[in-house]
C-alpha cells in the first residue's frame, strides 16, 4: 500500500487526486512551479516542491525534477493527472527505473496509444469498429489523392502524433488535397515534432462518444458506459454529458462489451478513454486516451465511483472494487468546462480573482483550484474550473445546471460562463440534438 503519493500535474486535477489520497489515508505530495508557490494544490497537499520557474518546459514538464522531488519526499508513486506528463512512455519507464510507482497503464500501452496509427491497428485487431482510412501514414501527395480517390471526399488529414485537435485539415476535393496535406505536415511537424500523417473518412455529422474503460493489468476489462462530448470548438470539448442523449441502452451494451473485451485482452491497468464517432448507428473508433480525462467526473456521478481511487486501487496491485454487474447508470450528468477566457474570441484572460462563489446544493460539484485573491498566472492552461450537476434524468440536470451558473460568482477574470447561459436557452442542447458541428456553427452565427 501506498503511505505518500506525487502528483505530477496543477490546478484542479491535483486537487482532485489530492482529496481521493485524503479520502485513502495517503499522504500527498504537490509539485509547483514558481508562479504557482501561492496555488491550492500546493496549500492543500501535505507536503510541497518547488521544481523550476513558470515555463512547464522547466518544471511540469521536468522529469529529473519530478524524479527528484520523488525521491526527496519518500513518495511511492507518481499520478499524472491529465495533460503534462500524463501520456508520455518516455516518462513511465523512467519512473519505473527509479522504482517509484506509476499510477497509469503500463509504458508500452502508452506507446502504443500514442501513436494513431499503431493505436487504430491495434484497437482494430481487437474487435474495435475503426473509421475507414489508410492502412498507415501517408508519404507523398500522389498516395494522398489516390486515397481522396478511393474513400471518395471529404477526407481528414491527422497528425500521427496528434492531440488537443493540432495537425488536422479536411480536404472536400482533390484540388484541396495538396494545401490540406501540406499544412497538416507542417503543423504537425511544428507541433509534435513529427510530420507523418494519415488519412480518414471525414464523417459529416457524427457526435463524439467516449466510452470510460478500466483495466486492473491482470485481463480485467470493464466499461463505465458513454460520455457525448459532440459540443465543441476547435476539436477541444467545452460541455460533456453521460448518458449520451443519442445512445440506446442496445447499443451502450453492445459498443461497452467490444471496449471492455478489448481492454480485458489487451491486459491493460486502470483508466482509459475509448473515444469514437457517432453516425447513424456505426461507432468508428479515432483514438484511445491512456489516463483520467478532464469529462471523468459525470461518469462518476452517474455511478456513484471515484475513479481516481480505483487508479490508485489497481497500481497498487488491488482489484477493481465493482464488477461489470455493479455498474448501473443512476440519472444524469453534465460537466462544463469554466476557462478564463473573453467571449467572443476566447482570448485567454488571466489576472486576479477578486470575488470568487462555488455553487453548491443537491446534486452539485465544483472541481475549481480558484480562490478569493489568488492570481491566475497566464502560463498554464485557461480551464479554471469544472461544474458538474446530476439530476435524475436529463432535464433535471439541466435546470440544475442553468441554477448553479447562476449562483456562480467569479470576478476579476472574463469566463466561459455566458456561453453556458447562452447554450442552455438553445432548443438543440434542450433537446440533445446535436453533433461535433454544432457548437462551432452556432458561435459563427451568435458570437
Ligand atoms: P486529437 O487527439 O487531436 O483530439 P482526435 O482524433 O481525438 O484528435 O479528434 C478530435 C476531434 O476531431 C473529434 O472529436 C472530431 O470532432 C474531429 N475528427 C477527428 N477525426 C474525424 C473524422 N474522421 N471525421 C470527422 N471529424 C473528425
Amino acid at each position: 500500500m501506498f503511505d505518500k503519493i506525487l502528483i505530477a500535474n496543477r490546478g484542479e486535477i491535483a486537487l482532485r487526486v489530492i482529496r481521493a489520497c485524503r479520502e485513502m489515508g495517503i499522504q500527498s505530495v504537490a509539485v509547483h512551479s514558481t508562479a504557482d508557490s501561492d496555488a491550492m494544490h500546493v496549500r492543500m497537499a501535505d507536503e510541497s516542491v518547488c521544481i523550476g520557474p513558470p515555463s512547464s518546459t522547466d518544471s511540469y514538464l521536468s522529469i529529473p525534477a519530478i524524479i527528484s522531488a520523488c525521491e526527496v519526499t519518500g513518495a511511492q508513486a507518481i499520478h499524472p493527472g491529465y495533460g503534462f506528463l500524463s501520456e508520455n512512455a518516455a516518462f513511465v519507464q523512467i519512473v519505473e527505473d527509479h522504482g517509484i510507482t506509476f499510477i497509469g497503464p503500463s509504458a508500452e500501452h502508452i506507446r502504443i496509444m500514442g501513436d494513431k496509427i499503431t493505436a487504430k491497428e491495434t484497437a482494430k485487431a481487437l474487435g474495435i469498429p475503426v473509421v475507414p482510412g489508410s492502412a498507415g501514414g501517408v508519404a507523398t501527395l500522389d498516395e494522398a489523392k489516390q486515397i481522396g480517390a478511393d474513400f471518395g471526399y471529404p477526407v481528414i488529414i491527422k497528425a500521427t502524433a496528434g492531440g488537443g485537435g493540432r495537425g488536422m485539415k479536411v480536404a472536400t476535393s482533390e484540388a484541396e488535397m495538396e494545401r490540406a496535406f501540406l499544412t497538416a505536415r507542417s503543423e504537425s511537424k511544428a507541433a509534435f515534432g513529427n510530420d507523418e500523417v494519415y488519412i480518414e473518412k471525414y464523417l459529416q455529422k457524427p457526435r463524439h462518444i467516449e466510452i470510460q474503460v478500466f483495466g486492473d493489468g491482470k485481463g480485467t476489462g470493464l466499461h463505465l458506459a458513454e460520455r457525448d462530448c459532440s459540443l465543441q470548438r476547435r476539436h477541444q470539448k467545452v460541455f460533456e454529458e453521460a448518458p449520451g442523449p443519442a445512445i440506446s441502452d442496445s447499443e451502450r451494451a453492445r459498443i461497452g462489451k467490444i471496449c471492455a473485451d478489448a481492454v480485458g485482452k489487451l491486459g491493460y491497468r486502470g483508466a482509459g478513454t475509448i473515444e469514437f464517432l457517432y453516425e447513424d448507428g456505426e461507432f468508428y473508433f479515432i483514438e484511445m486516451n491512456t489516463r483520467l480525462q478532464v469529462e471523468h467526473p459525470v461518469t462518476e456521478a452517474i455511478f456513484g465511483v471515484d475513479l481516481v481511487r480505483e487508479q490508485i486501487r489497481v497500481a497498487e496491485g488491488l482489484p477493481l472494487s465493482f464488477g461489470q454487474k455493479d455498474l448501473v447508470i443512476n440519472g444524469h450528468a453534465i460537466e462544463v468546462r469554466i476557462n478564463a477566457e473573453k467571449l467572443p474570441n476566447f482570448a485567454p484572460s488571466p489576472g486576479k480573482i477578486t470575488q470568487y462563489h462555488a455553487p453548491g446544493g443537491l446534486g452539485v460539484r465544483m472541481d475549481s483550484a480558484l480562490y478569493d485573491g489568488y492570481t491566475i498566472p497566464p502560463y498554464y492552461d485557461s480551464l479554471i474550473g469544472k461544474l458538474i450537476v446530476h439530476g435524475r434524468d436529463r432535464p433535471e440536470a439541466l435546470a440544475r445546471l442553468n441554477r448553479a451558473l447562476g449562483e456562480l460568482i467569479v470576478d476579476g477574470v472574463h469566463t466561459t460562463v455566458p456561453l453556458f447561459h447562452a447554450l442552455l436557452q438553445e432548443p438543440d442542447i434542450q433537446s440533445g440534438d446535436y453533433n461535433i458541428h454544432w457548437l462551432e456553427r452556432w458561435l459563427a452565427a451568435n458570437l
